[in-house]
């Protein structure tokens, strides 16, 4: 398991998390900003998204935190 998390006061609402890694990230419908997708969130607040992740969706996590523009994706 590892630990995923999106500031939102940093994500821009790009897409390219969503993009890179559709089964941990997704559109929040109401700020247009990144959230972890259910089963994995386990905070969601108007300042993060938060949650813990299996291995196997470790790697795309880390490129998606890559590919982030504004650094608010952080996975460890
Ligand atoms: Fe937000 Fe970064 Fe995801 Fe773009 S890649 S939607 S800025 S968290």
């Amino acid at each position: 398991m590892a630990k995923v998390r999106v500031d939102k006061t940093l994500c821009i609402g790009c897409g390219a998390c969503w993009a890179l890694a559709p089964q941990v990230f997704e559109e929040d419908p109401s700020t247009f900003k990144s959230r972890i997708k259910e089963p994995y969130r386990k905070v969601d607040n108007e300042n993060e998204s938060a949650g813990e992740i299996p291995e196997e969706l470790v790697s795309d996590a880390k490129t998606a935190a890559e590919g982030c523009p504004t650094g608010a994706i952080t996975v460890e």
